[in-house]
């Protein structure tokens, strides 16, 4: 069994009533705990990818910065997992929901993920606005919720830059004042640990990857996949709300599947 880094987004209690902008970011807390077990039957151990074993670890990390993470923190403690948030500190700091979520949700459909300006996007927004989709379900943690986190012994915080604009075409050469301004942030909480990274939208050219590789100790991909012990790239795998992917063993036995690393190039390749 080799080494596992699971990457997931959003939470949800079974009985939340909120609809969701983006439902397939969410997967549920029982979901989510039936997983853990099955990991745990199958003889993973929890760590975090720097204190990983040779085989048979498990790493779980979120991205991103939603409140609803904070729903995570009793299955941590009740597997003994250490997690990693790779948060984008706009967010927490303006209290503004993250970018891709106000753009469905006002139906933006020229709106490019990878490609628009996020800060522009951002600003560009009416108060109003901004003001939308503020609710449990879809808000950012507030600083206050960072700080009650940090005093967790299983949290864990790290640097996924600023406002998340992925280093794509022009937005590589901003991808510096990103990463400051969001470690200029996150230094607050003594949580933080500086050796890691991932990538905003899990997308890089090779030129920034390797960049990046001299700047951390372990940077991270959205590439599924597995890892080796000293590796300083963590391919991780994605989980989706199995509604729509399935169940989430199986999602993560599909992305251990070569034809996925193909799939997913090829989509890259593309943008
Ligand atoms: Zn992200």
């Amino acid at each position: 069994m080799k080494n596992l880094c699971l990457l997931f987004h959003c939470i949800k209690k079974e009985t939340s009533d909120y609809s969701q902008v983006n439902p397939s970011l969410y997967i549920s807390l029982d979901e989510m705990d039936d997983l853990l077990g099955q990991l745990k039957n199958r003889g993973y151990e929890f760590t975090l990818p720097g204190k990983s074993k040779e085989h048979s670890s498990c790493s779980i990390t979120f991205d991103d910065g939603y409140s609803n993470n904070i729903l995570f923190l009793d299955l941590a403690k009740k597997y003994k997992i250490p997690f990693i948030l790779f948060l984008s500190s706009y967010y927490s700091e303006n209290q503004v929901p993250y970018i891709w979520d106000l753009m469905k949700f006002h139906k933006h459909n020229t709106w490019s993920f990878y490609k628009d300006d996020y800060y522009e996007s951002l600003k560009s927004l009416s108060t109003n606005q901004k003001m939308d989709l503020m609710d449990d379900s879809h808000r950012p943690l507030t600083i206050d919720e960072i700080h009650a986190l940090d005093a967790e012994d299983e949290f864990y915080l790290a640097p996924h830059t600023h406002t998340h604009q992925p280093f794509y075409g022009n937005f590589e050469e901003r991808s510096d004042e990103e990463i400051h301004k969001n470690l200029k942030f996150l230094k607050q909480f003594k949580s933080l640990i500086e050796t890691e990274f991932s990538f905003p939208c899990g997308i890089s050219s090779s030129k920034k990857r390797k960049e990046l590789k001299n700047k951390f100790e372990r940077i991270y991909t959205v590439d599924g996949g597995t890892y080796n012990k000293d590796d300083r790239v963590i391919n991780r795998i994605s989980l989706t709300s199995p509604k729509y992917a399935g169940p989430l063993l199986d999602q993560i036995e599909n992305q251990l599947k070569w034809i996925y690393k193909v799939k997913r190039w090829v989509t890259v390749a593309r943008l």
